[in-house]
């Protein structure tokens, strides 16, 4: 009777969060540990928005539940920047406001999947994916994007695992974990597919303004307009606006589906804490101008990495267009001692161990995305950490 339930037991632990802790932890006990595991900015969070924060943290009325869906004047901005952004029409009415992206993609799962439907998920994907779906009842199902097709998958390659059961398709572009920002012609070609087949698309757009070399994020619900019936848009000011502790999210579906997600929020977290829902709103009515600053500062960092990971023998970086990860094939470090300290890798989760370890570097092992032999490096932290992280990456490999 004391046995945990099999839902959670079915669920692996995030990989990616797993990294950090331990990462943090060796900080914490004096190590200096040079981390490129954390998806997050390391910029402060923009002066005018911790200004709109605190300023609503004195005044009592922002101690309250906010409605579940979120501030009206929040939903009404979402409204607003997903015309500006995505380039289309929605009302306010199919916004709701959740804990981070994260909650968005939970509840859309939710929301959609019954027991036994299929989600596919084109790999390399984000971690908590396939985790979201079998907590929804749902099997998550795999394609694999060739790396020389810069990770996109084909049409083809959906259809060949297209069932009864197939319910909807997630998508995430620009991506963690490979930085693709995927080409208009596969995202039209993808809804188009979706659209034939009465399958959902679930867009994860939460990196849409980190894009570089003149790419621009492609949006299913712009270029296939009719999908917009079955399409559940999910983002955030994390990554946008350096916000990643302020959990703030949201999804963007039809009236039925906000609806539906708001009711299940309403017995899961209630509303987002109304102090981060008006940094939110500082955040998503105002510019763009900070993260303008922020691209510039990233893509600097884009072409650093990418050189420094491709001057180590054994490992090779495509240069990522978008996100701020660099996604590098070590299959060419594994299997034979690594000069310096003699140790042999069997895995790139091995050798991310034996970096963290012997190296004090972090990095997260392809196989939390389902991408063995590779390894992620967020570049999101100080260009004088980035360009040491890679000198002892460099001289461990020797
Ligand atoms: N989607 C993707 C692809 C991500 O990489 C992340 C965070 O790492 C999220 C969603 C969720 O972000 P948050 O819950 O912090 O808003």
């Amino acid at each position: 009777w004391q046995t945990l339930s099999d839902r959670v037991a079915s669920v692996a632990p995030s990989a990616t969060l797993a990294v950090d802790s331990k990462a943090k932890a060796m900080k914490s006990s004096g190590i200096d540990i040079i981390g490129f595991g954390a998806g997050e900015p390391d910029f402060p969070t923009p002066d005018y928005i911790v200004d709109a924060a605190a300023a609503a943290c004195h005044d009592p009325k922002n101690h309250r539940y906010t409605p579940t869906a979120g501030l009206p004047a929040l939903r009404e901005a979402i409204a607003e920047k997903t015309l500006r952004d995505s380039g289309y029409e929605i009302s306010p009415d199919q916004v709701v406001v959740t804990n981070g992206g994260k909650q968005a993609v939970y509840e859309a799962l939710q929301v959609l999947i019954n027991p036994g439907d299929e989600v596919i998920i084109p790999a390399p994907y984000w971690t908590t994916y396939p985790e979201a779906v079998k907590l929804a009842g749902g099997s998550p199902i795999k394609v694999f994007g060739d790396a020389d097709q810069g990770f996109e998958p084909s049409v083809e390659a959906l259809e060949a695992v297209r069932t009864p059961r197939t319910k909807a398709i997630m998508i995430n572009t620009p991506s963690n974990p490979t930085g693709a920002v995927w080409g208009e012609g596969t995202v039209r070609a993808i809804g188009q597919w979706a659209l034939e087949h009465q399958i959902w698309v679930l867009s994860d757009e939460i990196y849409e303004h980190l894009t570089y070399d003149g790419e621009k994020t492609a949006y299913v619900g712009a270029l296939v307009p009719e999908i917009r019936d079955q399409l559940i848009a999910l983002n955030g000011v994390a990554k946008t606006y350096a916000m990643t502790g302020w959990r703030v999210g949201w999804l963007v579906g039809t009236i039925p589906v906000a609806k539906a997600a708001a009711k299940l929020q309403g017995h899961m977290t209630s509303n987002v804490a109304d102090v981060s829902q008006q940094a939110a709103l500082a955040a998503v009515a105002g510019s763009l101008d900070a993260v303008a600053a922020m691209r510039e500062a990233f893509d600097k960092r884009r072409k650093a990495i990418v050189a420094g990971l491709n001057a180590i023998d054994g490992v090779t970086c495509r240069t990522p267009k978008g996100a701020f990860y660099a996604f590098a094939d070590v299959s060419g470090l594994l299997n034979h001692p690594i000069s310096v300290s003699g140790a042999v890798a069997k895995s790139s989760s091995e050798l991310a161990a034996l970096l963290l370890d012997q190296a004090h570097v972090a990095a997260v092992p392809g196989e939390a995305f389902d991408a063995p032999g590779f390894l992620r490096f967020s570049y999101a932290l100080a260009d004088e950490d980035l360009a040491e992280g890679m000198r002892r990456f460099k001289q461990w490999v020797g």
